[in-house]
């Protein structure tokens, strides 16, 4: 996972680097570390902990330097320890590096180190790059040529990037993970992601598995792994800063709950035309092939595919959903050239996810990527990409982006009944897509309005919190599941109605709030549920517009505004997320970063 950072150019580098790395967190922050170069060693302040930790160690003792690297780590090799933060060093510390990925060959590696006389001082993968690279620089006319000897002997995914003494230059490469040329007039960034050099520049390179570059102060060169120069273009990102910052909200997770309208109505934008749906990148006929779905994802993404292969059935199309995981390792039946693999991934870089995604195109199936971020792995791997438009997510838990993935795919969803052979749309598709332009504000009229604060309050002794919903509910019901255990800890699980008289109920006591969806959609079911829920001592929260019915039964209510049955859903959604935040809060826990996780799950 973790995110790196390197920058060279005028003046210091430190603080430029410690401020990109507040902005890399979310990819992991269980130790940091900076490295800069200044002519007479390289100095490395690193530690176990977060970012401002790095940043309070720092004080008073700013290293000087033009040219540096930093990371913030979620440790995949040896527990997070300050030995095992990055940036890691060589054994004469000629050179540091700091690395984001795996190296599967680094036992055999580090053997073959030892051999030649190299010591160890981590437990981590990582730095058998540095003492690698320094190793290939004794007999070296060409650092950049040692540099690139070092990682075609590196086997897994890396994102990385290394300094070497006396020299003003990074040298950095990529395979699996993501790396990102910031460039501006006077300084260059590398990094994992874009918002950590947003406030220095927006033009960008995307660079590719396999590309090297060294950057030095008056350029930057760019080459495959042999050493043949390539180019690659320049891309402008519409990120505003301001995006990437948390504004006046205590949480980026509650910023970003409250930028669902923003960025639902850029989910929306240009992609409906009367009752048709127009999808960039997919002309009429792209799916006149296509005899079944699979949608592959993990998390919440996954939850957003639960939420589209309803649709899918709906309109009289073969759909499954699968968590990628499992899709990699158990055997998902016969795929073909009439399949079509729908690979959903916030971040374009979720590894269980293009796992699926690469072995569903090996086995010929046509791929489709449903991400937020332009130019990921997932983005350039897929033969098309579909983007959600959310913008930066920054809190682990993701919100913002389920809303606007479930939104794209139920948009995928009419697309795809409007080619595949035998399929068609909802009868009331004009409706649903009148509805869905209403939704950005029903999203916002749930943020004014919304009682979550004190139904947090009114259940937070609780000692579980389960979740029901039928058809497209089950996936809202084990999503706000999901936000609730990962930001709050407490014990939460999501059901779909039917189910929980099949065993669930043995555990349903008056200290069990059941948060019960109603759609408008099979509700009178879910109400008998919800009602023998509560005749063993369950409150019932109904989640539910003013005048429905299941209000009169529950013990409270969370509003939501009347729609289609198919928006509904996330709109009731909105109403979990502020729940979790909530209870999460009264809980004091730290909700833009829950322990144990990080945003974007880079390892299988
Ligand atoms: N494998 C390295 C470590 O454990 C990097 C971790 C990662 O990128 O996930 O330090």
């Amino acid at each position: 996972m973790c995110g790196i950072i390197a920058r060279v150019g005028d003046g210091d580098a430190i603080r430029k680097l410690v401020s990109g790395l507040e902005n890399l967190e979310y990819r992991g922050y269980d130790s940091a570390g900076v490295a800069v170069q200044n002519g007479s060693g390289i100095s490395v302040y690193k530690r176990s902990g977060q970012v401002s930790e790095l940043k309070d160690a720092l004080v008073g003792s700013v290293p000087n330097g033009k040219v540096g690297i930093g990371h913030t780590r979620w440790s995949t090799h040896g527990p997070p320890t300050d030995e095992n933060a990055h940036p890691h060093t060589s054994q004469t510390d000629e050179v540091a590096v700091v690395h984001n990925g795996i190296i599967e060959n680094y036992a055999e590696l580090k053997a073959t180190l030892s051999d030649a006389g190299h010591e160890f001082t981590s437990d981590t993968d990582t730095e058998v790059i540095p003492h690698l690279f320094e190793y290939y620089l004794e007999d070296a006319d060409d650092i950049a040529e040692a540099f690139r000897k070092t990682v075609r002997d590196l086997e897994g995914s890396y994102a990385v990037a290394a300094l070497v003494d006396d020299v003003h230059a990074i040298y950095a490469a990529r395979q699996g993970s993501p790396l990102i040329l910031g460039l501006d007039d006077d300084e260059y960034y590398l990094a994992s992601d874009v918002p950590a050099f947003l406030d220095h520049t927006d033009d960008v390179v995307y660079l590719e598995d396999g590309d090297v570059v060294v950057v030095e102060p008056n350029g930057v060169t760019l080459t495959d792994l042999a050493g043949a120069r390539i180019d690659r273009d320049v891309e402008r990102v519409d990120w505003d800063p301001e995006e990437a910052g948390k504004g006046e909200y205590d949480h980026y997770m509650l910023k970003e709950i409250h930028t669902q309208p923003n960025a639902l109505s850029n989910t929306i934008e240009g992609r409906i035309q009367g009752d048709e749906v127009h999808l960039e990148s997919f002309p009429e006929g792209t799916f006149d092939d296509v005899e079944d779905v699979h949608l592959v994802a993990c998390g919440t993404s996954y939850h957003a595919a639960m939420y589209c292969q309803q649709q899918l059935a709906d309109a009289g199309i073969r759909a499954q959903a699968y968590r990628a995981s499992e899709y990699v390792d158990a055997n998902p039946g016969p795929v073909s050239g009439e399949t079509l693999v729908v690979a959903v991934t916030q971040s374009g870089e979720t590894a269980d996810t293009l796992g699926a995604l690469r072995q569903a195109k090996e086995a010929g199936a046509q791929v489709v990527t449903v991400t937020n971020v332009v130019g990921s792995t997932a983005a350039r791997t897929a033969d098309e990409a579909l983007f959600i438009r959310a913008g930066p997510e920054i809190g682990v838990a993701a919100t913002k982006t389920f809303s606007s993935q479930a939104v794209t795919l139920s948009l995928l969803a009419i697309r795809l009944a409007e080619d595949v052979p035998g399929a068609s749309p909802p009868d009331d598709v004009a409706t649903l897509l009148d509805d869905v332009y209403d939704l950005p504000e029903h999203v916002d009229n749930v943020l004014k309005t919304s009682d979550a604060r004190a139904i947090a309050e009114s259940y937070i002794d609780s000692q579980s919190y389960f979740f029901i919903g039928r058809g497209l509910n089950n996936a809202v019901a084990k999503e706000g599941a999901l936000k609730f255990k990962e930001i709050t800890y407490e014990h939460a699980e999501g059901f779909a109605s039917g189910e929980l008289k099949h065993g669930p109920l043995a555990l349903v006591t008056p200290d069990t709030p059941v948060f019960t969806l109603f759609d408008g959609a099979g509700d009178g079911k879910t109400l008998k549920n919800a009602e023998e829920a509560q005749a063993r001592g369950a409150p019932i929260v109904a989640v539910a517009s003013e005048d429905h019915s299941g209000v009169d039964v529950a013990d409270d209510h969370l509003a939501i505004p009347d729609t289609h049955p198919v928006w509904a859903g996330l709109l009731a959604n909105v109403q979990l997320q502020l729940v979790s935040y909530h209870a999460a809060q009264l809980l004091g826990r730290p909700i833009d970063k829950p322990r144990n996780l990080a945003k974007s799950v880079t390892v299988e």
